[in-house]
């Protein structure tokens, strides 16, 4: 692709920095400055899997997601989310931390790490913010538009593109030095940046996250059926859980991490560098028979500032109470 054409001088309402590649690399260094581990440079390009993302939704397989139907066209293109894009920033935050043994005997519930800190997107949005205000101190010209999480933006892709890490087989973004406990942020703009190299796919030939699946959610290398995971079932999925499924979801409460503590390249993970994400559990679990007493106010201290909040308390008593029954059965 000629100079030209990937910084794009012609784009309407894009910008170039009178050295692009040095903006870049003071691009990175600010980022990483603000305590991300990762970053690199996708082009804002609209999504290759499109078509089979609008399949994905047609299949039902959002189950009540609506929200990921809305704004598709924003959703899979950055340059209608904010027009005249031209790069994305996209940044990682490892959040992965050591838990210890609960030696408590009366039955836990288990939570996925990412939920143990608090919210990550108070802690990744401000430095987002930071990111984009600083940008714009270099290049005032520069429009720019931060997302995390539920924002339209096709973020696993757009960190693949940049480089950051492959879209593992379990759909995880994984960075082949840290592993895949990776918080994902975006700053969006219309400054025309170099782009990095897209990772590598190094799942090779491991199954090892579709086999320790206990729904069978991934129902093929890279294909997630969001309806049959932990993670919807005990967070977005707020009526009853199907009965096959109930006992599949053994004593997870928030979340779910199998697909990721089996993961070969999560073998060496490092503990966050982030205070705001020690868990609040030190045991990554809560007790099952406190959680079933829990009232409004023991709900609100207790969740103080915590990403656990996406669910209301009678949502999470009810994923207690199917933990509950199936320690009961497994005795
Ligand atoms: S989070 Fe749990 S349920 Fe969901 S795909 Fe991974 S292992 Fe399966
Ligand atoms: S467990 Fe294996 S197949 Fe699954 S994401 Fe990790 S490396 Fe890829």
């Amino acid at each position: 692709m000629s100079e030209s054409r990937r910084f794009g001088r012609y784009a309407a309402g894009s910008v170039l920095a009178a050295d692009p590649y040095k903006t870049a690399a003071e691009v990175k260094e600010r980022a990483r400055s603000l305590g991300f581990d990762l970053v690199g440079i996708a082009p804002a390009e609209r999504s290759r899997y499109r078509d089979y993302f609008r399949q994905w939704l047609d299949d039902g397989k959002a189950g009540d997601m609506q929200w990921l139907a809305a704004r598709f066209d924003e959703r899979t293109d950055p340059a209608v989310y904010l027009p005249g894009a031209k790069s994305v920033i996209c940044v990682a935050m490892n959040y992965f931390v050591p838990l210890g043994v609960s030696l408590e005997s009366s039955p836990r519930g288990r939570v996925a790490r990412y939920a143990l800190g608090d919210d990550y997107h108070e802690v990744i949005k401000p430095r987002l913010h930071d990111l984009a205000d600083w940008l714009k101190t270099i290049a005032p010209e520069a429009q720019t538009r931060c997302a995390v999480d539920t924002a339209p933006v096709m973020e696993k892709e757009l960190a693949a593109r940049a480089g950051v890490g492959w879209l593992g087989k379990n759909t995880c973004i994984i960075n082949e030095s840290i592993g895949s406990w990776l918080l994902l942020g975006e700053v969006l703009t219309t400054l025309d940046l170099p782009p990095d190299n897209p990772a590598t796919d190094r799942c090779g030939t491991c199954t090892r996250c579709l086999d320790a699946c206990p729904t069978q959610a991934i129902t093929a290398p890279y294909q997630l059926d969001a309806t049959r995971c932990i993670s919807y079932l005990t967070i977005e999925h707020r009526h009853e859980i199907a009965e096959n499924l109930q006992l599949k979801l053994g004593d997870w409460i928030y979340g779910c991490d199998i697909c990721q503590d089996v993961c070969p390249w999560n073998r060496r993970a490092i503990g966050t560098l982030a205070p705001a994400l020690a868990p609040r559990f030190e045991s990554g679990t809560i007790d099952l028979q406190e959680l079933a007493s829990w009232s409004a106010e023991d709900y609100q201290s207790n969740l103080s500032h915590s990403a656990m909040k996406r669910v209301k308390l009678p949502v999470l008593q009810r994923n207690g109470r199917i933990a509950a029954r199936n320690a009961s059965l497994i005795g």
